[in-house]
């Protein structure tokens, strides 16, 4: 089956019972065995019939054999994570999610997991990294906000021929535009909260694996832990996701119209987008990616104030999260990123005037108008500075 057919006609797509097109949602924390251990369905932590509709789904989408549901794309991570133990070493992609550092950070380490952060598009400097107690390797790609592209083929083989896991959050793209399983990859994870829902009205975390074994193993976890997603989220998801391939076509397009805008808008001096020619990871996301994504971040003239910019746009919501029909659009420096020291954060190369758009399904005339009179205010606003004679930040 082709990717558009499985959205409809994947996983368990009508109901064994009633035959109805749309999963119930089956609000049962329990269900009679009328012969002990003949059941399918015991307790709905440990399975239910709406979320098992949702994990079969996304195992079909992501070219799995096991697909699992959580509360949360953070509570899908930890309940990775917990796959290792004390003492385990792991290589991270240097700009992951904020939350899934935070969680490395504040709580793995406390259960003696030991973390070596690498630019995975280095592939000598992940091979570098690895110790003998290192178990897995996690990335995303493309990265937040940068929007760096690793090449996953190249990874997961360097996890393969030192006996490691390799790992990546597939968020940024979701399975219409990169399935890394089938490059090789062993555990594909994702925030459903972001284009898997793709309606900005569900939090939801998603893990498929190929391996049936691996899969057991994460079922065990989600079972034993019980971060689950919920019956009714999980019919919700379900439904977001069978629109995600007209979705997407419509977010990649507007992507690159507004891709071709800003190239061309004098006040933009960088701009971080994969199906940009000109990005040195170009090739690569060519090679792996099925489109460019729908992420673009850019930088404005140094000194240029983003906060002029994005409080003057009217179209586009000024709001964190990404993935969502509705372009959103924020600044990492004081929002996404605020958490990190100012110094570390201009290291890893983001800007006081980095913005980061996620693009979304709105006409793109009026997405390119709404930046034009954004733009055009800040023109505005730089020339009342500098006529000025008063400078109040001086
Ligand atoms: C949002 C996000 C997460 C966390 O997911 P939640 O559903 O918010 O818990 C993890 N990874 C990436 C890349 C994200 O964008």
């Amino acid at each position: 089956m082709e990717f558009d057919t499985k959205l409809l006609h994947g996983g368990i797509s009508e109901d064994a019972a009633t035959g109805a097109t749309s999963i119930p949602i089956y609000m049962a924390s329990t269900f009679h065995q009328k012969k002990i251990g003949e059941n399918q369905y015991e307790y709905s932590r440990s399975g239910n019939p709406t979320r098992e509709a949702v994990e079969k789904l996304i195992a079909d989408l992501e070219d799995g054999t096991r697909g699992f549901a959580f509360a949360s794309g953070s509570a899908a991570i930890d309940t990775v994570f917990s796959l290792f133990s004390a003492g385990d070493h792991f290589i991270v992609g240097n700009d992951v999610y904020g939350g899934t550092f935070r969680l490395i950070d504040a709580v793995l380490k406390r259960f003696g997991m030991t973390f070596t952060i690498v630019d995975t598009r280095d592939l000598d400097a992940v091979a570098a990294a690895i110790t003998p107690a290192t178990k897995a390797i996690y990335l995303e790609t493309p990265t937040n906000p940068l929007l760096k592209v690793t090449d996953i083929a190249a990874v997961a083989q360097i996890a393969k021929d030192h006996g490691l896991l390799s790992i990546i959050d597939n968020t940024f793209s979701s399975p219409f535009v990169q399935r890394p399983l089938e490059l090789g990859v062993d555990i594909v994870l994702h925030s459903a909260s972001k284009y898997l829902g793709g309606h900005s009205d569900v939090i939801a975390g998603l893990v498929v694996t190929k391996d049936e074994t691996l899969g057991d193993k994460i079922g065990y976890l989600q079972n034993a832990i019980g971060g689950i997603l919920a019956p009714q989220e999980s019919w919700l998801l379900q439904r977001g996701m069978k629109t995600l391939s007209l979705r997407m076509r419509a977010h990649l397009a507007n992507a690159e119209a507004i891709f071709n805008y800003l190239n061309h808008q004098p006040l933009v001096s960088k701009i971080y987008y994969p199906g940009d020619p000109d990005n040195p990871d170009y090739e690569i996301a060519k090679k792996q990616m099925h489109g460019f994504g729908a992420m673009i971040s850019f930088e404005l003239q140094p000194g240029l104030d983003p906060k002029a910019f994005v409080e003057h746009l009217q179209v586009i919501t000024l709001a964190e999260s990404l993935g969502a029909l509705e372009s959103l659009i924020e600044i990492p420096a004081v929002m996404t990123h605020g958490s990190i020291p100012r110094a570390t954060r201009l290291k890893t190369g983001i800007q006081d005037e980095l913005i980061r758009l996620s693009v979304g399904v709105e006409d793109k005339k009026d997405l390119i108008a709404d930046l034009e009179a954004g733009f055009a205010a800040l023109q505005r606003s730089t020339q009342n500075v500098s006529n000025s004679s008063v400078h109040p930040q001086a």
